[in-house]
Formats: C-alpha cells, structure tokens, sequence
C-alpha cells in the first residue's frame, strides 16, 4: 500500500489526486508489473526556485518557480513550462506525470516532466518576462539539459520564451545547444509544424474516433473551451473538414452561434484582443451555459478540473476530445461512460504536441530539418497507429480510452523500470 507524500495536500480534486486515482483504475490490468506501480505514483525528483528578478520600477518581486521530473525510465524528461497565477507544485507533479503517460502510449522515448511559475505573465512587462525566464532557466539549469530533461511551451509561454530559455542555458554551458528546449522559433532549431501540432493531433484523434462511432464530421457541430493554440488550430482543422464550430469559451467570456462561426474573424479577433470576448457575430451567454450547449463534439482546451459530476450530465455532445491536460475528474469520467459519451483522454489526444517535440529534438540533433509535409504524415501515422492499439487494449478490457491509454503506457514503463532494475 502506499503511503501519502508528506508535501502533498488531501484536496481530491487536485490534479495530483485525479492522477492518483486513474492510476489506481489501471492497477488491475498490470499483472506482476503491479509491484512496480508506486513508482508512478511518486515523482523520481522535484525542483522548487525561487525566481528574484528587478521590476523595471527598480523593485524586486520573487516568483516560485519549479520543474518535475516524475519519470525517467524510458528516456530523459520531457515536458512544458507554464506560467500561471494558479501553478503549485502539486499541479506541477501532475502534469508531470501525464507527460509520462502522453510519451509511453505513443512510444517516445521520453519520460515526463514539467514546469512553471506561479505567476500571471500579462502583469510582466516584455523585459520583465524575459528577466524571469532567464532566471528561472539558470535556477533550473542544474537538472535540465539535451539528454537530461527538455522543456517545451505550455499555457502561456511560447517561441519567444522558449529562444530565452536556449540562450540562457547555452550561455551557462558555453555552447549553443538548441537540443535543450523545443518549440522554438524556426530559425533557432525549431520545426516546422510544432506550433499547430497538438491542435492537429486533437484532430487527427477525432476524426478517427468520430469514424469508429459513426459520427460524420461534415455538418458536426463542435464547442471549443479555451481558444489558445490548441484550441484554435483543432477548431480550423474541424472547420476544413466541414464541421462547425457553434460554441467558443476563454478567459474573456462565452459565445454561441448555432450557425457556425466565420473563423476568420475570429481568429483576428483572438489575435488583436488575446481573447474571443469581443468577437460580434455571436451571442454572448453566460460561462456556466457553454455546458449545456447543444453539440455533437466538445473540445476541452483550457485547464485542469472543469468537467465535473455535474456538468458531465448536462453535456450534450457525442465526442469529448481532450485538448487540455487533466480536464475531466474522476467520478466524471464515470458519468460520461455511463452516459454513453466518448471522451478521447489527453494523454492521447493532445500528444500530438510532444510527438513534433520530438521530431524537433531529432531534427537539432541530426540538423536535418525535415519539411512541414513530412512533418504533419508522420505525425497522423504515429497518432493513428497509437489509438488504434490503446483502442484494441479498451476493447480486449472493456476498460475506457484513458485507462486503455494508462495501460498501454504504465506497462511500457514499468517494463523498463524492472529491466533497468533497482540501484544499488
Ligand atoms: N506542453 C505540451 C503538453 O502538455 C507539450 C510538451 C512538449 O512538447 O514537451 O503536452
């Protein structure tokens, strides 16, 4: 039996305990492997810094800052760097390990890791955002590294911080290593397609599985929660396909058009005001009403923990596709089966950002850039073939597509973690 981490609260509807609990769900389809399994409810290392930096009112403000490294048994970690107000250590274990489970069940060879800074970056100037992104790189410079552990961009962080944080790091170690982050921008080692990629992998996921039930994506109505990179670029993606995007949520508010919105104009509104708020060929409702909108597909792509037991039975849609890390709690999951709706976890649906992580990582090493073409088939074939084994795995199980997908992962890792065995 394990016993609770003495640094983790009892909140069960932290992310921390989302993922302990859908562990616990793939225990019984891990054979003798099950004796592995506390190392993944443990993570291997975890980083707290304190991240000082000099306003440019000549004040000084400190930021906690700090990177997880839940498991390196398949590889070296890998994982992006959030910059928001709510980041806690907790939070940042969690998705941790999601990037566990996200580079075992498509076969990278990565572990997971994560990290971020509590810290709303829109109160930061451009200079000032930079300041705290070198500073935080050098704090964290001690466990990260090309064949170490490898950051990429989460909620808000981008290219542009991801160029800061290759710089610092090769300015430490006195050479340029482009192979320690990815996402960068093109012309510093960064590949084409990554800033798309997990919006397309949430498409590439969805078109198979709305396939497999039957559900056609010409005329599909589609509601997208949160409209940052992924869930744009999967909302154009759906559009191209002919479906229709009748719903849109972010930080700026809710709105509905059962026509379908012109994603054009909504795009250049996102670009001009951050937000889809003041986007006018919509009707504007409530935040709590986007849950009750009439849908066939639902698209997560915000934060952690918003579907609960509660707005699972109120869900219309067919088809959940998870965009965002950790979206759905536990008991909701549940509901959702018992209702009969399909939900596509992150740790598949949204891996398509790591799986072009990864060609990026290959690309710098062999600085052998490969085209978007190439880029974007490779992707499709590694997503399709990985759903379609963790769709063999839930059928063989009658288990759902995320304890079919912790499956698949949890006995890759464990696989390792025996045959490297224990040292001493
Ligand atoms: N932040 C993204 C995720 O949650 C991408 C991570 C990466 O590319 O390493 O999957």
């Amino acid at each position: 039996m394990s016993n609770p981490l003495s640094y983790v609260g009892s909140e069960d509807s932290s992310p921390w305990h989302t993922y302990l609990s859908q562990v616990d769900r793939v225990l019984p389809y891990l054979g003798n492997l099950a004796r592995w399994a506390e190392t993944l409810k443990r993570p291997k290392r975890a980083l707290i810094v304190d991240v000082p930096i000099e306003m440019d009112d000549g004040s000084v403000r400190h930021f906690e800052g700090f990177r997880v490294q839940h498991n390196l048994s398949r590889g070296p970690g890998k994982g992006g760097v959030r910059y928001h107000p709510d980041v806690t250590l907790e939070e940042v274990m969690a998705l941790s390990a999601w990037m566990t489970i996200k580079c075992a069940g498509v076969g990278l060879p990565y572990g997971g890791a994560k990290g971020g800074i509590r810290v709303d970056p829109k109160t930061l100037s451009h200079k000032e955002l930079e300041r705290m992104t070198r500073r935080y790189t050098s704090e964290i410079g001690i466990i990260i590294g090309p064949q170490r552990d490898i950051p990429a961009p989460d909620v808000n962080t981008n290219g542009q911080i991801m160029a800061w944080m290759m710089d610092t790091y090769s300015m430490n170690t006195g050479s340029t290593a482009t192979g320690v982050v990815t996402g960068k921008p093109i012309h510093l080692g960064g590949s084409l397609g990554r800033v798309k990629a997990t919006g397309r992998g949430v498409f590439v996921t969805g078109r198979e599985a709305a396939r497999r039930i039957g559900l056609k994506l010409d005329g599909a109505r589609v509601a997208v929660q949160g409209f940052g990179n992924v869930g744009s670029a999967a909302a154009e993606l759906f559009v191209g396909a002919g479906a229709k995007i009748v719903a849109v949520q972010d930080h700026t508010g809710t709105l509905v058009n059962k026509n379908g919105f012109d994603m054009q104009g909504l795009m250049a509104t996102v670009r001009r005001d951050g937000g889809v708020g003041n986007f006018k060929e919509a009707e504007r409702v409530d935040n709590e009403s986007f849950w009750d909108v009439d849908c066939d597909i639902l698209i997560p792509a915000a934060l952690e923990g918003q579907i609960d037991t509660a707005r699972a039975n109120r869900l219309k849609a067919k088809l959940v596709l998870e965009g965002a890390n950790g979206p759905t709690l536990p008991d909701a999951d549940d509901v959702m089966r018992e209702r009969g709706i399909l939900v596509v976890p992150d740790v598949i649906c949204n891996a398509g950002g790591v799986t072009v992580s990864y060609f990026e990582w290959v690309q710098d090493f062999s600085s052998f850039f490969w085209t978007e073409d190439e880029i974007n088939v490779r992707l499709d074939k590694i997503m399709v073939d990985a759903l379609k084994h963790i769709w063999d795995t839930a059928d063989k199980h009658k288990i759902t597509l995320r304890t079919a997908t912790f499956a698949v992962a949890c006995e890759r890792i464990l696989i390792a973690r025996e045959e490297r065995g224990l040292y001493p």
